[in-house]
């Protein structure tokens, strides 16, 4: 039997096409606490333009994206917001820690600060620095990108079953403000003007 394929006709998978399109229009989710955020925007800005790797989309409703990075250090008080955000994401979704402080708490080594937001949800890519310069988040975006080819992201109803049938990506168990036991509140200073 005669099989031709007509020009201009490709053949792929359905996952490879569809990991090809998600890996060149990631969104991001900016979770950007402190001075790495300043480089994260950089890498937005026209010098570096992460818009040539289709990930120029930064978002604020994590409903809309699929790559959060976390660009700066975490207060444990923070860490109830990080984990909703990051569970508000739709799957398949990804996590770039960006900077010291991001993927060990960098200096601040105190009980107040996260060290390592892995801890608390999965990370794919980490970038290292103090800060980390915008051509280091463009690498681990490009890796990132690499990643998600390799690793595939199925379709529709192939991709919800796959994903019930997997465990969950744990989060750890955390003490949130509700569950903590709640600290006497400071007394009001009064306040008696200069
Ligand atoms: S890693 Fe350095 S630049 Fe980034 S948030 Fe921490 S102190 Fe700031």
């Amino acid at each position: 039997m005669d099989v031709s394929v007509p020009e201009n006709v490709m053949v792929t998978k359905l996952d490879s096409l569809a990991s090809w399109c998600r890996k060149n229009s990631l969104w991001p989710m900016p979770f950007a606490t402190a001075c790495c955020g300043i480089e994260l925007m950089a890498t937005g800005a026209s010098k570096h333009d992460v818009a040539r790797f289709g990930a120029e989309v930064f978002r604020f409703s994590p409903r809309q994206c699929d790559l959060m990075i976390v660009a700066g250090r975490v207060v444990m008080k923070m860490l109830p917001v990080l984990q909703r955000i990051w569970l508000q994401m739709p799957e398949p979704k990804w996590c770039i820690s960006m900077g010291a402080c991001a993927s060990t708490g960098g200096v601040f080594d105190t009980y107040s600060v996260v060290q390592g937001i892995d801890r608390f949800i999965p990370v794919d890519m980490y970038v290292p620095g103090c800060p980390p310069r915008p051509e280091q988040l463009i690498q681990a975006i490009i890796d990132l990108q690499d990643k998600i080819q390799r690793e595939g992201t199925l379709m529709g109803k192939e991709f919800q079953t796959e994903a019930r049938q997997r465990p969950k990506r744990a989060l750890l168990d955390i003490v949130t403000p509700q569950s903590a036991p709640r600290p006497e509140p400071l007394p009001i200073i009064p306040n008696v003007g200069v």
